[in-house]
């Protein structure tokens, strides 16, 4: 069988998109998880767009020892020089560097000749070889680049040094017959990439990121570059969970495997979607909500008889459990600890001791405490920023006809701090309140309310994006069984994650 590597770039394709971006330790604990579902390369950013992103790839490259860590890098030295910086520390560290090749990104974006181009990338794989024996060289926009001249610029990189040729469809332009036929004329015309891993990168713009690199895999790639639920710029990247299920389930047609742990996949993406706040569509395919739900009367006895009347592949297979223990307010530390460390969280025992006390209290207030109650609190509590303020107290006056006030008491430094502010409605009196306390004026980018289960008494579960006065987003999540004291959390958590980042950056 041949080996499939799979190239997460979750943290810096997928964050680099509108609404998707991550702090370091929420970065480091997306990095942990990749590292525990086995992906092969962990690319974690763009080491010289930013302090933030240079720290978070240095960070991610020292903590990480299964997986390859790379940084990307444009054909330049100084890229290259600040991407070796970051990645210098890992077990296993890879530099990726890329330059643009199609006629229209060299003539308009770089203002470049070909032959130039063609020196450039010669001449700086070369240069980051010189620190890295691991070096990425991909030919941005290569679907829109004449065969010839990228042929040609492969050749050079290989020369060079180059150990992986990835070859995107930047734009996704292509089709997967032409994208499959385009790989294997390449081959043809630079035979040195068969001394070399090709690798595929491809966005969703007409929705054909996961058949494009599959088509890939079909003509020899031995590298897909995606990402977790296919986060990425504008309609996003091939959806990593799309690949290695496709692989997965068609062995038989692909003769190909990859080292993924699917059963890591559920989680991977409830995580990421926890950091980020961005929800994945009912209908996504592997990972929304309905992908393993068989509604239709017709088939339900089908599936009665035969699960494999109609599923090609089993919710346990991606990590769904489906045993639904039951926990309640009689079950006790050991107990809990045990279904915490099945459902595959290690918690240390502050951590513990933290998570069973927001069980405690849930479990008197909701008669049944289900999986994904615990996991929400878990998950919530091991990505927890240093937390500047806390939520005291509130009380909140609301009604038909009459304005809406909120009484909002929090602590900073364990000084108490109390406003009142109107509004309209609950949310907006308490959200004014808040904003009162910490004396910055933000904007209300989104929020959301839904139900970690079903049933009456459920979790609610808050989300929360607020805009800070230099334009940066911030996503914040509350969990509680009174909806609005789920949404001040929330909007106390985006408080904490802003001053978090503000420190970071000074
Ligand atoms: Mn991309």
């Amino acid at each position: 069988m041949r080996h499939v590597k799979i190239f997460d770039t979750t943290l810096r394709d997928g964050e680099q998109s509108p609404g998707c971006s991550m702090n370091l330790k929420e970065k480091i604990e997306m990095a942990r998880q990749l590292e525990r579902m086995r992906v092969d390369i962990i690319e974690a950013g763009f080491a010289i767009s930013s302090q933030g992103d240079f720290l978070s790839v240095k960070t991610v490259a020292e903590n990480v020892k299964e997986c390859t860590v790379a940084s990307l890098a444009r054909a330049d030295k100084k890229d290259i020089d600040r991407a070796w910086e970051a990645v210098n520390g890992a077990a296993d560290p890879r530099i990726h560097l890329f330059i643009a090749t199609s006629p229209l990104h060299m003539e308009h974006k770089l203002k470049m000749r070909p032959e130039a181009v063609l020196e450039q990338a010669a001449a700086m794989t070369a240069y980051a070889k010189k620190y890295c024996a691991n070096v990425e060289f991909s030919a941005e926009d290569a679907t829109r680049s004449d065969p010839g001249f990228l042929a040609k610029v492969i050749e050079s990189a290989v020369a060079a040094g180059a150990t992986t040729i990835n070859l995107p469809d930047t734009v996704g332009y292509a089709m997967p017959e032409e994208y499959y036929a385009f790989l294997m004329r390449i081959q043809e015309l630079a035979p040195s990439l068969g001394n070399v891993t090709l690798s595929t990168h491809c966005h969703n713009d007409l929705g054909l990121a996961a058949a494009n690199s599959l088509a890939a895999v079909r003509a020899g790639a031995d590298q897909v570059e995606c990402t977790v639920n296919g986060i990425g710029e504008r309609a996003g990247n091939a959806a990593m969970e799309e690949i290695v299920m496709s692989v997965a389930t068609r062995r038989d047609y692909y003769q190909a495997e990859t080292q993924i742990a699917t059963t890591e996949i559920a989680r991977s993406s409830g995580l990421l979607t926890r950091i980020i706040g961005v929800k994945v569509q009912p209908n996504k395919a592997i990972v929304g909500e309905n992908a393993f739900a068989h509604e239709a009367g017709i088939h339900q006895p089908g599936m009665l008889q035969h699960r494999g009347t109609y599923e090609i592949m089993t919710p346990e297979s991606v990590g769904l459990n489906k045993s639904n223990l039951v926990m309640g307010k009689h079950s006790g530390k050991h107990a809990f600890r045990d279904r915490v460390l099945s459902l595959g969280y290690e918690l240390d025992d502050a951590e513990l001791e933290i998570a069973f006390g927001k069980f405690k209290t849930l479990a008197d207030k909701k008669k049944t405490v289900y999986d994904r109650d615990i996991e929400a609190l878990v998950a919530k509590e091991s990505v927890q920023v240093p937390r500047t303020y806390r939520l005291h107290s509130f009380v909140i006056n609301s009604g038909s006809h009459i304005t809406s006030t909120a009484v909002i008491k929090m602590t900073r430094d364990g000084r108490v701090v109390e406003k009142v502010s109107r509004g309209e409605g609950p949310i907006d009196a308490a959200f004014k309140a808040i904003e009162k306390i910490i004396g910055h004026s933000l904007a209300l980018e989104d929020y959301q309310l839904g139900s970690v289960t079903e049933g009456e008494d459920a979790l609610g579960d808050a989300l929360v994006k607020i805009k800070s006065e230099n334009g940066a987003v911030f996503s914040g999540r509350g969990l509680s069984t009174d909806v609005i004291e789920a949404s001040i959390c929330a909007y106390v958590n985006a408080v904490n994650k802003m001053i978090y980042a503000e420190k970071q950056a000074l």
